[in-house]
């Protein structure tokens, strides 16, 4: 890992293009790009996939009895809690937001600044494989994660308590992920987080008092030019944003204007394009630390427009004290440089 901005890197070499500032066209968010300072951030190297349980692995198959008792699985109707399943949901046994069943503890807190932390926290295993993520396992694979993405975000909206469904992926160390079999997590939250807000405000703006989509617009332009473009399917399109916060920052779009991912229904498609993806990631970046996100429509209680959509972080620098402090990002590698490397 290379830090974007330390103090070794302030003397650009001479070809090395001027710095520019860039906005995101939805959250008005202005980055700063720094492209050709210093050498291109690497990750350290793919390991070596291993199709073999692990000792000490509680996602493993035939280490169901050390999970709290399964949400819910893709698996043969009738059995629960063993091998055989495909996907498999359980609570998080450290959970940040507790459900209304399990509420002992949490009542004290309450004032108009502080209330009890309901909702869900919800680990999703990806594969029963320890060492391969779904996308190295296969588009089948990908595709079973994604649907229950889907079936668990149907379920939140069904109990009527969520107010948004956010499903992350964090891989490797360096983004956050405390265990090395692959899983996803859903987190079920009493507000709309603060970022969809921002973007929901965002689709308001563009277009004010008169219908017309940002995305579509985006979706449009980016076809138009081209540049940043790393894959285009029938139904999605796949490229690094404008504005791209960190290197190789890139976002899959829906091409048909739609609200929320658990209306999807070309998943087949979107599994084969994250396969594809990801895969290209792990090959021209060396497997690189990524987080990578659900942006979805709230489940209830909202009119503002939207389009939803997937973002994938890589994480090849470190956040400082500009990014931190000040909320101003620095990329050091242009996005249309960036599409090309993982066209
Ligand atoms: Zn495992
Ligand atoms: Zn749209
Ligand atoms: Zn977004």
């Amino acid at each position: 890992m290379t830090a974007g901005t330390g103090p070794g890197e302030t003397t650009p070499p001479a070809e090395a293009p001027q710095p520019e500032l860039r906005r995101d066209p939805i959250t008005a968010e202005w980055v700063i790009l720094a492209a050709g300072r210093g050498k291109r951030p690497h990750a350290p190297g793919p390991a070596q996939p291993v199709d073999q349980p692990d000792e000490d692995c509680p996602f493993c198959p035939g280490h169901e009895e050390r999970t709290p008792p399964e949400v819910c699985a893709n698996r043969e109707e009738g059995s629960c809690d063993r091998p055989g399943w495909k996907v498999r949901v359980i609570p998080n046994r450290f959970p940040l937001l507790v459900s209304g069943a399990n509420r002992a503890g949490v009542e004290r807190a309450v004032s108009p600044d502080r209330r009890p932390a309901l909702g869900t926290s919800e680990v999703i295993v990806d594969t029963p494989v320890h060492n391969q993520p779904p996308w190295v396992v296969g588009p089948h694979q990908t595709r079973a994660m994604l649907e229950m993405y889907r079936d668990r975000i149907l379920a939140l909206k069904k109990a009527g308590r969520t107010t948004y469904a956010h499903i992350i992926r964090n891989h490797g160390a360096a983004a956050a992920s405390s265990l090395e079999h692959p899983h996803s997590q859903l987190f079920g939250l009493p507000f709309i987080p603060p970022t969809i807000d921002v973007e929901l405000d965002g689709f308001v703006f563009a277009h004010p008092g008169k219908p017309g989509c940002v995305l579509c617009d985006i979706i449009e332009e980016v076809e138009k030019d081209g540049a940043r473009v790393i894959l285009a399917s029938e139904n999605f399109i796949v490229f690094c944003p404008f504005a791209s916060r960190l290197p190789f920052e890139t976002w899959i779009v829906p091409r048909k204007h739609s609200l929320r991912f658990e209306k999807c229904e070309e998943l087949p498609e979107l599994a084969e394009v994250m396969t594809t993806v990801l895969n290209s990631f792990r090959e021209k970046l060396n497997d690189p630390p990524f987080n990578y996100w659900v942006h979805t429509y709230p489940l209830h209680g909202e009119s503002r427009p939207y389009h939803w959509h997937i973002e994938i972080l890589p994480r090849l620098t470190l956040a400082g004290g500009l990014e931190l402090g000040a909320g101003v990002w620095v990329n050091t590698v242009s996005p249309e440089e960036a599409a090309a490397t993982l066209r």
